[in-house]
């Protein structure tokens, strides 16, 4: 009997790769199929990360563009004055509010003060182009997506922590 210490290095390699590949194909071939989409929505749900479909991906290669001119933000006073602070301008939604997922709600609501009217008209100034209505569109259903689709919160079993005396005293 040969002695696997006694085996060359790369015969040995070559038989660990093949071992490698014969279970690899076997596991495929009798394992139970697994949903790409539901273990994502396990993995990510949690942090606020739905899934995007193939043409969605395909359109965020053109949200980036944005490359902050500020021209969309001219004639935004008022619409940010009369937000109470929910809207800052255009120019931040499309350079970084939509560019995180987890906080597409707040974007979301940014998103209200402004017209997908007012929005094609932007579009006709951006220099780079910025697809502004698509943009809006993909910030409001992933957030409505977000609402439908997360775990509710935990329900928190933590009672308020008593001061330590301290802090009462000061
Ligand atoms: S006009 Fe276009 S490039 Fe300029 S800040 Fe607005 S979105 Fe960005």
């Amino acid at each position: 009997m040969v002695r696997w210490r006694a085996v060359p290095p790369r015969i040995k390699a070559i038989l660990l790769l093949a071992w490698a590949v014969i279970r690899t194909v076997f596991r495929r071939l009798f394992s139970a199929r697994v949903d790409g989409l539901a273990r994502f929505r396990d993995n990510y749900a949690a942090d606020r990360l739905p899934p995007v479909t193939p043409s969605e991906r395909q359109e965020l290669v053109a949200f980036g563009r944005c490359i902050a001119c500020g021209l969309c933000d001219r004639g935004e006073s008022s619409r940010i004055a009369g937000s109470a602070g929910r809207y800052r301008g255009i120019m931040p939604l499309m350079l970084a509010a939509s560019r995180s997922m987890p906080d597409f709600h707040a974007a979301q609501l940014s998103f209200s003060h402004v017209s997908d009217q007012v929005l094609e008209q932007k579009e006709q100034l951006c220099p780079t182009r910025v697809p502004m209505r698509k943009i809006a569109h993909f910030v409001r259903d992933k957030a409505d997506e977000l609402r439908r689709s997360l775990p509710p919160p935990a329900a928190s079993t933590k009672k308020r922590r008593k001061p330590a005396p301290q802090a009462e005293s000061l």
